[in-house]
């Protein structure tokens, strides 16, 4: 049995099997590179879902990472301490909002701009109480929670686990008329993803977005960004939102703000919208701690020159061009995406998601697919021009060979 093949039965053994990982098992990695337990090396070209936009092991990361480490890692909110008011200020900045609040994963800070919008519909906009709508859009993905799969449209990740929470009402993405058809009186938030994810990468049509904006504030309706996977710098701009020149009452924001070093998550919002959370009434053990505020201070310091961002854009004009050269010519079916970003749809005569990803993998690219027949490609923002070239010849080299 091989290192690969022992740590695989390892896992299987005593993990639940809630995931379909590729079989390579990682040892250590740096920049854009990952290395296996055996020593071989390969091209990470999905960065942790985009929570890796800086890189592996990112010097200025893991610097104020171990300073942190010296210093305090955990006062619990019961108590202040010196990194918070920095991290907060900094991240209501870059957002150009007021308030923040911080969580830790993607899922809880979803759930908190849910029971935010509640609190705020009931509060400000005087819907009766427990009558709260959001609108939401078919193929979200927002997360795991029993509340979140409830608004969830997939059946593999909302079945068997009902009861439901009610509350949601689901809309074609990117279907302005059936959006403004659900809006109602009871209607507190529209929450999207302004590019999704999880289903495949898709890019709403243009003025979608300025859309939304439109009808939600003509309705004085919460439009909350979902800036998770889509947000700091991975489609060339700071939020996916730029792209359209909206502005949100809300993003949720995760993954890369804790820099693929610690989790991170936050919602930041205005004063009158994050100002209706009173002492006790929302909160989290980790929620803000020093560490997690460390590390983010330093994302957001990377991201304030606009450096990653401008290499987002530039990078991800070249991988589109590339990735477009693709189409039609029988073993890419479409392409979509933004900036470092790309959903690409393979024809089913080369085989599934998971066939191509898995003979990327033995030409030593690592990605993943998505429902059934697209690949996501997103490398760490950081990846060299040369790196990025050389992983599109090994996805040629699979889809030709
Ligand atoms: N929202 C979006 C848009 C996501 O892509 C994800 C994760 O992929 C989440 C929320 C959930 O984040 P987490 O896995 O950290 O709970």
């Amino acid at each position: 049995m091989t290192s690969t093949e022992r740590g695989i039965a390892a896992a299987e053994a005593h993990s639940a099997h809630n995931y379909h990982p590729l079989p390579v098992v990682v040892a250590t990695a740096e920049g854009a590179w990952m290395t296996d337990v055996e020593g071989r090396r390969y091209l990470d070209m999905l960065a942790g879902y985009s929570a890796l936009n800086f890189g592996h092991g990112n010097r200025r990361l893991l610097d104020a990472a171990r300073a942190q480490l010296e210093r305090v890692t955990l006062t619990s909110r019961a108590f202040h301490h010196d990194r918070f008011a920095d991290f907060c200020t900094r991240l209501a900045e870059l957002c150009g909002m007021e308030l923040v609040l911080p969580m830790n994963t993607g899922a809880e800070a979803v759930e908190t701009a849910v029971k935010t919008a509640r609190k705020w519909g009931y509060e400000i906009k005087g819907v009766p109480d427990g009558r709260a709508k959001i609108i939401v859009a078919d193929n979200n993905f927002h997360g795991r929670t029993t509340t979140i799969v409830s608004f969830s449209t997939d059946p593999e990740a909302r079945a068997g686990f009902g009861p439901y929470t009610p509350g949601f009402e689901s809309v074609p993405y990117g279907d302005l008329a059936a959006m403004e058809a659900a809006l109602d009186d009871t209607t507190v938030a529209v929450l999207l993803e302004p590019i999704q994810g999880e289903a495949g990468v898709l890019v709403p049509p243009p003025g979608y977005l300025a859309g939304v904006r439109e009808l939600t504030r003509g309705r004085n309706v919460l439009f909350i960004a979902d800036e998770i996977q889509s947000g700091l710098g991975r489609t060339g701009r700071t939020f996916a939102c730029e792209h359209e020149g909206v502005v949100p009452d809300m993003y949720v924001l995760g993954k890369a703000l804790g820099g693929g070093v610690v989790p991170v998550s936050a919602v930041v919002s205005s004063r009158e919208v994050l100002g209706v959370f009173a002492p006790g009434e929302h909160g989290s053990t980790f929620g803000g701690n020093p560490l997690a505020c460390a590390v983010a201070l330093e994302v957001l310091a990377m991201l304030r020159t606009g450096e990653l961002q401008q290499r987002a854009t530039e990078l991800g004009e070249h991988l589109h061009g590339e990735l477009g050269l693709l189409v039609g010519g029988g073993a890419v079916d479409a392409v979509r995406g933004r900036g470092l970003w790309a959903g690409v749809d393979i024809n089913p005569s080369r085989g599934t998601g998971r066939d191509v990803s898995e003979r990327l993998m033995e030409r030593g690219v690592l990605v993943k697919d998505t429902h059934g027949a697209t690949i996501r490609l997103a490398p760490p923002l950081v990846i060299s021009k040369e790196d990025l070239d050389w992983g599109l010849d090994q996805l040629r080299g699979v889809l030709e060979g």
